[in-house]
């Protein structure tokens, strides 16, 4: 089952009933998860088991069905305190600091017509909540295959998941294959003619801006260290706040990324091939390694997946071992030093990323890979003057601004 959160700003302010729901709630979840850590239970259902009784007696006026929501919400929280305590990462006692609630899907009304949320708080007591519907918003609403999952209610914005089941690959009937790097994607673009000759063009998405914010931020942080080095809790402050900022920045232009690509994908019913980031060890050199952060590569990776499955089409992605050494052509592995083209004594010579993305190419269709009418390729179709842009920068400008949205896959 894919799940996608799809943000909606509400018409007006909240109505205090909701307000108050929506401190009660955090209280409820931040007493849960001080009762759970005491009685050292961690579940929903263990929570649930510890609590509901006394919970119901000391919130007799909320809705059943939030005060069990609440219990999975401080589940959710204890999962990933306890994931930070494996993993040695320092951390205080959890709790819930701003206003929110989560109500399952039994648990609210959504008219999809009109886009109001219709949200009991208490029995006898509802609220109707009007939602901002843009026509990207329209587009989930009027989507029958889409059932609804749970609300996130904060004070200025609700989160509604959507769900579907995972739609069956698009037969491909040609392959985008992409090397990703810092500042873009690069690769090639392999379509199957009609007569069996394959046509191959390079293909580029850049995004300078990634690496320049990360720059920036960078500096800042180091700037505030500095600055701050009295104060090592403000400093934390300053520093995790603009962590997060440069996170949302750089996370708002790669989903432009993504989807410049998927809609090339789209269009051309193209499979994509893609390199597996998890094995890249970081280098030793903390210099090198704070200049080549691996986050922006593997999101921009995760979102392409996401909505690749959401839409259908087939992602491959490949051990990318030797892809930026091996000579596409004859299978050799110079040892030469890299500069910006790949030359090997075969006479072969390429701009490197562009071969790295035909080695990636050639190793999704050594491990399986199929397109419809089958798909020879060889390098040598490669055709130099062409180059298909599947995004810039410049195409940010001319998008519409429409929220934001993310998709979790649950089983
Ligand atoms: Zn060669």
């Amino acid at each position: 089952m894919l799940v996608k959160g799809v943000v909606f700003r509400l018409a007006s302010d909240l109505p205090p009933e909701a307000s108050s729901l929506l401190e009660e709630f955090r209280l409820a979840v931040n007493k849960a998860i001080r009762a759970s850590l005491d009685a050292r239970v961690s579940s929903r259902n263990g929570i649930s088991k510890l609590l509901y009784r006394t919970f119901r007696e000391e919130h007799p006026s909320m809705y059943a069905k939030h005060l069990v929501s609440s219990f999975e919400v401080a589940a959710g929280i204890l999962k990933n305190y306890r994931k930070r305590l494996r993993n040695g990462r320092p951390c205080g006692m959890p709790f819930v600091k701003r206003l929110m609630m989560k109500a399952e899907n039994q648990a609210y009304k959504l008219d999809r017509t009109e886009g109001i949320v219709d949200l009991p708080i208490r029995a006898g007591c509802r609220v109707k909540l009007r939602l901002v519907v843009s026509r990207y918003h329209r587009s989930y609403l009027n989507d029958e295959t889409l059932s609804l999952g749970s609300l996130t209610v904060l004070p200025d914005r609700v989160i509604i998941a959507f769900r579907k089941e995972a739609p069956r690959p698009i037969a491909a009937s040609s392959v985008l294959s992409l090397d990703t790097n810092e500042r873009s994607l690069d690769g090639i673009f392999v379509e199957g003619g009609r007569k069996g000759d394959t046509s191959c063009i390079q293909v580029k998405a850049a995004f300078p801006e990634v690496a320049i914010i990360q720059q920036r931020h960078h500096e800042r942080r180091r700037r505030l260290q500095k600055k701050k080095a009295h104060d090592r809790r403000l400093t934390r402050v300053l520093c995790g706040r603009e962590g997060a900022r440069e996170h949302h920045r750089i996370d708002y232009r790669l989903h432009h990324v993504a989807n410049g690509v998927l809609e090339f994908a789209e269009d051309h019913k193209s499979a994509i091939v893609l390199e597996d980031l998890g094995n890249m060890r970081m280098n030793k050199n903390k210099i090198l390694n704070r200049r080549l952060s691996l986050w922006p590569r593997r999101k921009l990776h995760q979102i392409i997946e996401y909505k690749a499955a959401w839409k259908g089409i087939l992602v491959i992605k490949v051990d990318p071992r030797y892809s930026s050494k091996r000579c596409p052509a004859c299978g050799r592995i110079p040892d030469s030093r890299m500069g910006t083209e790949f030359a090997c004594e075969c006479g072969w010579r390429m701009d490197r990323h562009i071969n790295a993305s035909m080695n990636l190419l050639q190793t999704a269709i050594s491990k399986g890979l199929e397109v419809a009418g089958g798909l020879r390729f060889s390098p040598g179709a490669f055709q130099h003057d062409v180059v298909m842009t599947l995004y810039e920068p410049a195409m940010a400008a001319r998008s519409e601004l429409n929220g934001t949205s993310h998709i979790g896959v649950t089983s």
